[in-house]
């Protein structure tokens, strides 16, 4: 009945699913396990009216003209730059490391140049640098380390930074000016209407057939198809074959308050206080008014929904037994952060996405 089956309904089986409707012309059905569609990046209006990410902050930021050209046809755009200050010896930092990180931290006036001798001078010299504490000593020294990721990362992956591959730190730039930005990328923002509307814009083509709250487990023997696309988590596809692969869990803990603002940027990172490691402040980052506000803090857990892949070299080992697995599935494509162990944004997700129906796909129709 359906030449091709998706399963799941994130970023990565909603934009393969339009595609396959939009270019092919076919039916496709998309099996999801719960009860909405937009997997991730899911947000939803909570009982006091505000709009919040479900499954933690979401940000939109890409420099891939195309990702941004193709979800541009599905929203508009409210202008966001993100920003984020972390709490460090009682002061709010901006965070990541630049000329306004250093002078606030110490109480100096120095310029950009001054900065970038000030932090090549604690800088470690690090030949190869192998894990993710190295990126940050390499860069800015041991003191910057401590105070600004150290304990983060503890929290969040329960480990310290030279267990972890370095590409998880190096997420986090250190520069030698005044951009104070999150993120630099060309192309950011904030679905003006959500993400959750982005993503059923995504699939008004009625050659999209969506089965939610549903294992496909339970019910892909009843469909003949010709293609599976899979983003869903490995290790559960092959039966743990392999053994479990390590994810990574949070416990978010909302709260609304009666009053319009609580903290001073849309998220505070707490890299040394408390359990959770960050707060964010739905409003800030989505311009909505109101006269409450409602905050989410973040517990990191090993319980729970697979959320963060586990960057470190036994984890990727393992995963390349099962993509040793995935590549024997010829019917089967695996995407996306789940199929592909593979710590995606957003962005990399559509590209992974579209770049995959048009190999696989387009040349091939
Ligand atoms: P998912 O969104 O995980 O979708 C997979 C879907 O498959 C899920 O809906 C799941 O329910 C379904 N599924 C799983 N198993 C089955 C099954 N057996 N049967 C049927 N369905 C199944 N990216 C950014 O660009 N910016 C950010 O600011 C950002 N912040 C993030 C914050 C957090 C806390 C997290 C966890 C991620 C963040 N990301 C961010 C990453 C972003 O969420 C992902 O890149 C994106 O959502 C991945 O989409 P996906 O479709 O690959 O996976
Ligand atoms: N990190 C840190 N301190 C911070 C922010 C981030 O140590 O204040 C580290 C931490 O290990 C984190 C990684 O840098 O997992 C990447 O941070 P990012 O904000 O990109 O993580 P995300 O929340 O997007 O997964």
């Amino acid at each position: 009945m359906y030449k091709y089956v998706v399963v799941g309904a994130g970023l990565s089986g909603i934009t393969i699913a339009e595609r396959i409707a939009t270019c092919l012309h076919e039916n496709v059905l998309v099996i999801e396990k719960r009860n909405h569609i937009g997997g991730n990046c899911y947000d939803s209006y909570n009982e006091d009216g505000i709009l919040i990410h479900n499954y933690g902050p979401h940000i939109f930021h890409t420099n891939h003209k195309d990702v941004w050209d193709y979800l541009s046809n599905f929203t508009k755009w409210n202008y966001y730059q993100h920003r984020v200050l972390s709490y460090i010896d009682g002061q709010l930092i901006p965070m990541p490391i630049t000329t306004e990180t250093i002078n606030k931290l110490y109480n100096l006036n120095l310029s950009n140049f001054e900065i970038e001798e000030f932090l090549k001078k604690q800088a470690q010299p690090i030949d190869q640098v192998t894990n993710s504490e190295d990126v940050v000593l390499s860069k800015a020294g041991k003191e910057i380390y401590e105070k600004f990721f150290k304990n983060y990362t503890k929290k969040q992956w329960d480990v310290y930074p030279d267990a972890l591959d370095k590409s998880v730190i190096s997420r986090i730039p250190v520069r030698y000016n005044r951009d104070t930005r999150y993120f630099t990328n060309q192309y950011q923002g904030m679905p003006k209407s959500g993400y959750t509307a982005m993503v059923h814009k995504m699939v008004t083509n009625p050659r999209i057939h969506i089965l939610l709250n549903t294992d496909y487990k339970e019910v892909l023997h009843n469909f003949n198809y010709e293609k599976l696309i899979y983003t869903g988590p490995v290790d559960y596809f092959f039966d743990y074959t392999h053994g479990k692969l390590t994810y990574r869990s949070i416990k978010f803990d909302f709260e609304t308050l009666d009053y319009s603002c609580y903290q001073e940027a849309p998220v505070v990172n707490y890299p040394n206080d408390y359990d959770f490691t960050r707060i964010t402040e739905f409003t800030k980052m989505t311009g909505q008014q109101s006269n409450k506000t409602t905050i989410l803090k973040e517990y990191p857990t090993w319980e729970g929904e697979p959320y963060y892949p586990y960057p470190t070299k036994e984890c990727a080992d393992q995963y390349n037994l099962y993509k040793e697995e995935c590549n024997k599935e010829k019917s089967v494509i695996f995407i996306g952060r789940l199929a592909e162990y593979k710590y995606y944004d957003m962005d990399a997700t559509i590209k992974r996405a579209l770049d995959t129906f048009n190999n696989e796909f387009m040349v091939k129709a």
